[in-house]
């Protein structure tokens, strides 16, 4: 068990569950995109770690690039997205490869489908590392997907708790309340 701030988290997915997912996503990226050189677009600031995992993976040319969004407070979406830092990058014609490390709402992803398509990308596919099937009611299709999680509030591996946990190497989820805590 570890505490972030004021919150208790447990731990649930191992650092080798991780990079087993990591593996699999990397070995069908290399197939999907051989000889394309795609722009792998990593969405800060949770995506930085799967980005590094993914992109030292990939055998040919490829390039990265970063957009920031921010969605979250606390523990909860407030569901208006915004954009911290856009593209930097010409993306017009290119094979993009959107990374993110979680997909809960989609509501990022929406987003990124209209940024996009502004700025006149070929195609883009979506890789993510969580994914929350539950909560998920978007229509962009998810290509390539790592470990798929129940609605629970998770930190480690790049996704933070106001700021804390990013730096651990396994996944942790917030502590359910149990009666076990009520002094009667
Ligand atoms: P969406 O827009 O799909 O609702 O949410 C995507 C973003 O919300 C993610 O990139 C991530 O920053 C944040 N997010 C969603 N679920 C979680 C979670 O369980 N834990 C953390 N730390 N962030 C999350």
């Amino acid at each position: 068990m570890i505490k972030l701030h004021d919150l208790e988290f447990e731990p649930f997915i191992s650092e080798a569950e991780i990079t087993g997912a990591i593996d699999k996503i990397a070995s069908q990226l290399n197939s999907n995109f051989a000889g394309q050189n795609p722009v792998f677009l990593a969405v800060l600031n949770g995506a930085f770690m799967f980005a590094s995992e993914v992109v030292k993976r990939f055998q040919g040319d490829c390039e990265v690039s970063f957009v920031k969004m921010g969605s979250y407070k606390g523990t909860e979406s407030t569901g208006e997205v915004k954009t911290l830092l856009g593209l930097d990058h010409d993306l017009k014609g290119r094979k993009v490869i959107l990374l993110e490390d979680i997909v809960d709402t989609g509501n990022t992803l929406v987003e990124l489908d209209k940024m996009l398509r502004q700025v006149g990308a070929e195609s883009y596919h979506v890789a993510t590392l969580f994914y929350k099937a539950e909560v998920y009611d978007k229509h962009i299709p998810i290509a390539f997907k790592g470990i798929e999680i129940p609605n629970k509030f998770i930190v480690g591996f790049g996704l933070d708790y106001d700021g804390l946990g990013r730096n651990l190497t396994q996944v942790y989820k917030r502590k359910e309340n149990t009666m076990t805590n009520l002094v009667l």
